[in-house]
């Protein structure tokens, strides 16, 4: 998945780091094994080599993925886009050489008629790319769903108090420290995490309180990126251009699983914070912060978010509320 794997487990719990971090291992291995984008012979590579051809039989856990973002992409009004393959591949965002020079008009025209998750078709044990060329894209869901897969298989090995991370996407289960009450004795520590600061390397702009079952993703503008023409462009693509999406610094979604942070958090990137709400709306327990891509810093919270997410002193200014209304004119079925 081209990015790093975290478990943390609570004080006390250190006799069970081994059964978590081998159940890690092998989930998210087996997620990568059949999810690869850069694999010949895996189900992603069968699945994108019979588009416009023919069913493809896929496993339970493909067919999972393949549902779920078919899921986010209704509720997101096709801003998430499991099909966005193409697109990623014109613009050399997995590559290791990026494009020479930035995509003409008609690349990205040809590009886009190959792009659009209403051509993804599943059925039992079976899936289908409706349209020649097309080429789904696991990259903005895959992470968050094996990290749904590690906990559910924690949570059965008998782990009580765990943290699961992949590449930002990450579970909280229990309690970091069990047993021990904060100053206020009644209220025990839960597990707590930073969002990083897009402009400030190192540094936060403030913490998320996760409750047990909570999950939170992150898509942010400075994990990876693309030079093109001495221009830096997002890994993230808006599928209604087919151009990466400006504007946006980083997107926070805390949920009840990490499949829907994942997918979310990429959703939102795209529509930014004046489109961000109906999205959330569509998609019950979930909650966003918002960092635009300009200064001075500004934290847009989505309604609720404020119960669970405290600001840095220094950034209280900064935040704004999302407040419905505004943005929420135009229905999200515009794509
Ligand atoms: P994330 O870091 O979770 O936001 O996912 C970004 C990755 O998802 C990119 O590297 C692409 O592989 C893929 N991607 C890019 N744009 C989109 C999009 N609009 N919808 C779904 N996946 C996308
Ligand atoms: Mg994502």
């Amino acid at each position: 998945m081209g990015t790093y794997a975290v478990v943390t487990v609570a004080e006390g719990n250190r006799a069970g780091l081994e059964t978590v971090y081998g159940i890690a291992r092998s989930e998210a291995g087996r997620v990568e094994a059949l999810l690869n984008p850069f694999a010949e012979d895996n189900e992603l590579a069968r699945l994108n080599a019979g588009a416009g051809a023919t069913w493809v039989s896929v496993s339970g856990d493909t067919l999972a993925v393949l549902g779920e973002s078919l899921r986010y992409a209704e509720a997101s009004g096709g801003a998430f886009d499991p099909t966005v393959g193409p697109l990623v591949r014109l613009w050399g965002i997995h590559l290791s050489e990026p494009p020479p020079k930035v995509p003409d008009a008609e690349r990205i025209a040809e590009a886009l008629r190959q792009t659009g998750y209403r051509h993804i078709r599943l059925r039992e044990g079976e899936a289908f790319l409706a349209q020649p060329g097309m080429r789904v894209d696991p990259g903005g869901i895959a992470k968050g769903y094996a990290v749904d897969l590690c906990y559910e298989r924690m949570l059965r090995s008998g782990a009580r108090n765990f943290m699961v991370n992949i590449g930002g996407n990450l579970r909280v289960h229990g309690l970091p420290r069990p047993g021990k009450t904060g100053r206020n004795r009644a209220a025990p520590r839960p597990w707590t995490v930073g969002v990083r600061n897009p402009f400030v390397p190192g540094g936060i702009v403030g913490t998320f309180r996760l409750d047990t079952g909570m999950a939170v993703a992150t898509s942010g503008h400075y994990e990876r990126f693309v030079h093109i023409e001495g221009r830096r462009f997002a890994h993230i693509l808006d599928p209604r251009t087919g151009i990466p999406v400006e504007g946006m610094a980083g997107v926070t979604v805390a949920s009840t699983n990490a499949t829907q942070c994942d997918a979310l958090s990429t959703a939102l990137f795209v529509l930014g914070v004046e489109e961000a709400l109906p999205a959330l709306e569509a998609v019950d327990g979930s909650r966003a912060l918002l960092i635009p891509d300009r200064q001075p810093l500004e934290l847009h919270l989505s309604p609720g978010l404020e119960d669970i997410f405290e600001p840095l002193p220094e950034f209280a200014d900064a935040v704004r509320h999302l407040a419905p209304g505004r943005g929420r004119q135009r229905s999200p079925a515009h794509f």
